[in-house]
């Protein structure tokens, strides 16, 4: 199955964000069923991860918890899911490592991405953000220099709006 989403190429946690879109016919997400499940594992990079209705349930209720995390200031869901994992860190001959350690393995992707979220916030603060178009459910993580950016794509959706302003003058 090819990857159907409009915004792909996201860090981890923004990019389970973005399996819900908005396309003309409505609301899609790509996590509805194990075939969206294994395009969305594949694209990331998460083949240790098996493709079943567990690890899709970690996933949509982990989706959730970043959703509500980085929009409502709510973090107690992100903290149960941050629980179920941590990281290892070892020496090796190459030097130290880290290593992800989740015993049940249906959480691994989802602790993954939720760890993701953390790192980010670690770097950027404020910088994963809602496309400030109305229509648009995205979600992108604003690595511009000063964070001025509103739209998950200028194209997609600035033009959009621009557009719609311009309408909206003439009449
Ligand atoms: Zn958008």
């Amino acid at each position: 199955m090819r990857d159907p989403r409009p915004h792909v190429g996201e860090p981890l946690a923004v990019d389970l964000l973005n399996t819900r879109w908005m396309s003309a016919d409505g609301p899609r997400d790509l996590l509805i069923d194990l075939d969206g499940l294994r395009c969305w594992l594949t694209v990331n990079d998460l083949s240790d991860s098996v493709p079943d209705e567990r690890t899709r349930h970690a996933l949509l209720s982990t989706r959730d918890a970043i959703r509500r995390a980085v929009c409502e200031d709510a973090f107690e869901e992100l903290n149960r899911i941050l629980d179920h994992g941590r990281i290892r860190r070892v020496l090796t001959a190459a030097g130290p490592a880290e290593h992800p350690d989740v015993p049940r393995s249906e959480w691994l992707a989802a602790w993954l991405a939720a760890d993701n979220l953390l790192r980010l916030l670690a770097e950027r603060p404020g910088r994963i953000k809602q496309c400030a178009h109305p229509q648009c459910v995205l979600f992108f993580y604003d690595t511009s220099k000063n964070g001025t950016r509103r739209w998950h794509s200028m194209a997609a959706c600035g033009n959009r709006a621009k557009a719609a302003r311009h309408y909206a003058r003439k009449s």
